[in-house]
């Protein structure tokens, strides 16, 4: 997988895909992710990147030419034709299956608006698909790619130890996961649940599987209308909505 983005703020960017797991990950070559700033894209002399909105308004838009300057050469450099995103609040919720289908493509362009937006003439020439993380502005695309960034990288082989790091996680599989403890056995005068010390792994499984589903219902009870569920997790639903309190 190679991820490249388009952005005035190179170092902020390069600054968190430089770090920790991605940070490794790139290290050792599982992906490939590039920063580049859009600012060195353009013909002006004064390195202009944006101008005022024609129409009148307020704030600065974000010109076309550097940012289409800047896809053409990372598709020169890449050798291969990036499925295109960009970031906005206009775009669809990134979804933990939109990172699952994003992380089967070879190569991602992100594209990172500021000021008012992007020019639309760009939009509409290079951009396959718009994405936003949530209904709220932020002050440029930044965080959003690197969220995106994030949580396609580490879907990608060789990027966490085991796909089972993932496959067991909250919203991988429609359900919020279940609580996760660690040493000491009890801390602040609190045990860690009694079945984790059992090495039982079929009951354990099952109680994670059981926490799971709790967790959902009293979390986000919608996931379950679209969850995958066996009929033994139903019935265990179904008996805990009506066990006494
Ligand atoms: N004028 C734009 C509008 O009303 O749709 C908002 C521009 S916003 C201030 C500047 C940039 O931040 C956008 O071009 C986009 O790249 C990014 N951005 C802001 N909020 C975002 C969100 N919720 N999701 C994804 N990108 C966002």
């Amino acid at each position: 997988m190679r991820i490249d983005i388009a952005t005035l703020f190179p170092d902020m960017c390069e600054a968190v895909m430089g770090e920790s797991i991605i940070g490794r990950a790139r290290k050792k070559g599982a992906i490939t992710v590039e920063c580049h700033n859009i600012r060195d894209y353009t013909l002006s002399k004064q390195k202009r990147v944006d101008d005022a909105p024609y129409g009148g308004g307020m704030g600065m838009v974000m010109q076309a030419d550097p940012i289409d300057r800047c896809y053409s050469a990372v598709c020169e450099k890449a050798g291969s034709t990036p499925h295109v995103i960009y970031l906005s609040p206009q775009g669809q919720k990134l979804t933990q299956q939109k990172a699952v289908e994003l992380s089967k493509l070879p190569h991602l362009f992100l594209l990172c608006g500021h000021y008012e937006g992007v020019d639309e003439r760009v939009l509409d020439k290079l951009v396959d698909e718009e994405i936003s993380i949530g209904d709220f502005v932020l002050t440029g695309g930044e965080l959003p790619a690197l969220m995106l960034a994030d949580c396609v990288a580490r879907l990608c082989d060789g990027v966490l130890s085991d796909p089972e790091c993932f496959e067991l996680e909250s919203h991988y599989n429609g359900l919020l996961e279940y609580p996760q403890y660690s040493r000491p056995e009890v801390w602040d005068g609190r045990r860690v649940p009694e079945i984790l010390l059992t090495g039982h792994h079929a009951n354990i499984e099952r109680w994670r599987r059981e926490q799971s589903l709790i967790r959902t219902l009293q979390k986000r009870p919608d996931m379950l209308e679209t969850a995958e569920l066996t009929p033994q997790d139903r019935k265990f639903l179904e008996e805990f909505r009506h066990k006494p309190e």
